[in-house]
């Protein structure tokens, strides 16, 4: 990594390193936020006495479960479950579940670790957590979904409740998921407590706007970032990797506030359609037959699809990496930066690597970072969190005013943030001092815990 730890933090960075050895994005994720706290630290001694910073750094909490489950052939499967509670001062700890064969606990740490100042940044009672197992569900059948969904909450719910944990989904984690997963907790408890888990299906506590939450977020926060500059997504060429729930709902606003997306991708490869990508058909082949982002190229005569590659070599105006985590590196970074890229939007969890974050620094381009970018999904679980609890249910219009809402006021947060903190324009620094002050006043506050 390029930014030098700046000498106040530089022992509690070694001591992250030390203890959580091998924990790579775990790291990763650790150190780009201690860059940004020197400054803070300057101006808040009692942080420095208190160790706030150290107690922050360690979760409250690890769990590791075996999960064995038996496949459609009778074969006996044995998976690994995660769910780290990593802070909880601001709410019971929220933040979703992933299945991917990638999941191990350095990563479900790092997705902890960001959650908890995502959380704060929505300025909603939630604390942060992230759970998951390196269960692959790629080619299972749904009955194969449905048993392990079960066993792995036949584990996690003694750890869960509405004012304790609340899970939800991320990547291989969806409404199909959250349905099995509630059945079960369900079952167990003998308790229909409908805020445990976020992301349920319509009909049976979930909210509106949830689904599309995540995307739809990230291009509003997108458009107040151009906002600033005096400009729209009026005319803007959009590449957005990715064609998960992220991305399928990222391109969708992008369309609906002025902008054409040309590009999406998955992990065979990248379509481009210079027209613009045909929702009805992304959706048809992603939601619905589950299938593979080759067969929209097939479908349709204006677009390509790229085998493996790289998506950042299609020259677009604003960047919206929705994939998953370092998908997109220095050399990347260089690439868009030269085919005159100016904004970068993340839709996904720390998808751009240190390196190309100092690129896009030093070019003048305008960067959001996901903390910041893409708290809209969780944000919106906060909302459905509201709605459970007050047994009511809210109009799509209504919610989509308050997600539209919540993400502008994080976006002025973090620019007045970066301004206040003597680094203006730099919204990396402003979401990461923004959302550690809110968390470490209320650590502060909770007393030596
Ligand atoms: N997994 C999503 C995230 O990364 C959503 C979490 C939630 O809704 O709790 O923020």
């Amino acid at each position: 990594m390029n930014g030098e730890v700046p000498a106040s933090v530089q022992a509690i960075y070694d001591e992250v390193l030390h203890r959580n050895a091998g924990e790579t994005e775990f790291h990763q994720a650790v150190r780009e936020v201690l860059e940004s706290l020197a400054v803070v630290l300057d101006r808040h001694s009692e942080y420095t006495e208190m160790k706030t910073v150290q107690r922050i750094c360690e979760p409250e909490r690890q769990i590791i479960f075996r999960v064995p489950w038996q496949d459609d052939r009778g074969e006996v499967q044995i998976n690994r479950g995660f769910r780290v509670e990593f802070n909880s001062a601001l709410g019971p700890y929220k933040g979703g579940l992933r299945f991917h064969p990638s999941v191990n606990l350095g990563i479900v740490k790092f997705l902890g670790f960001e959650q908890i100042f995502k959380n704060a940044l929505t300025g909603m009672p939630i604390g942060g957590g992230k759970g998951g197992s390196d269960f692959d569900p790629k080619g299972r059948s749904d009955a194969e979904i449905m048993r392990f969904c079960q066993s792995f909450m036949t584990e996690l719910y003694r750890h869960l409740g509405e004012y304790t944990d609340v899970p939800a989904g991320d990547i291989g984690v969806g409404a199909r998921e959250i349905g099995y997963l509630f059945g079960q907790y369900k079952r167990i408890t003998n308790r229909y407590e409908s805020g445990v888990l976020t992301g349920k299906g319509l009909g049976w506590g979930g909210a509106l706007v949830r689904t599309e939450a995540t995307g739809y977020g990230a291009a509003f926060f997108a458009e107040a970032m151009m906002k600033v500059r005096g400009e729209s997504f009026d005319g803007k060429r959009v590449v957005v990797s990715g064609s998960g729930n992220v991305a399928v709902y990222g391109i969708e606003k992008v369309h609906q506030l002025g902008g054409t997306a040309v590009a999406c991708s998955d992990s065979s490869g990248y379509v481009v359609d210079d027209k613009g990508i045909d929702l009805e058909l992304l959706k048809q082949i992603k939601e619905v037959e589950r299938g593979r982002i080759a067969d929209y190229a097939q479908r349709r005569e204006s677009a390509d699809f790229v085998a493996g590659g790289s998506i950042w070599d299609v020259p677009c105006d604003v960047a919206m990496p929705s994939a998953t985590q370092n998908e997109l590196d220095g050399d990347a970074a260089a690439v868009l930066a030269g085919n005159g890229c100016r904004y970068v939007v993340e839709g996904a969890n720390m998808p751009a690597t240190p390196e190309a974050v100092d690129v896009f620094r030093e070019a003048g381009v305008g960067f959001a970072p996901g903390k910041a970018a893409n708290a809209g999904g969780v944000a919106t679980s906060a909302l459905e969190m509201q709605q459970n609890a007050s047994r009511d249910r809210w109009t799509f219009e209504h919610s989509e005013a308050r997600l539209a809402e919540i993400m502008r006021d994080i976006h002025a947060r973090c620019h007045e943030t970066a301004e206040e903190y003597g680094s203006p324009g730099d919204l990396v620094l402003g979401a990461n001092v923004a959302g550690f002050l809110q968390v470490a006043e209320a650590v502060h506050a909770h007393g030596l815990i």
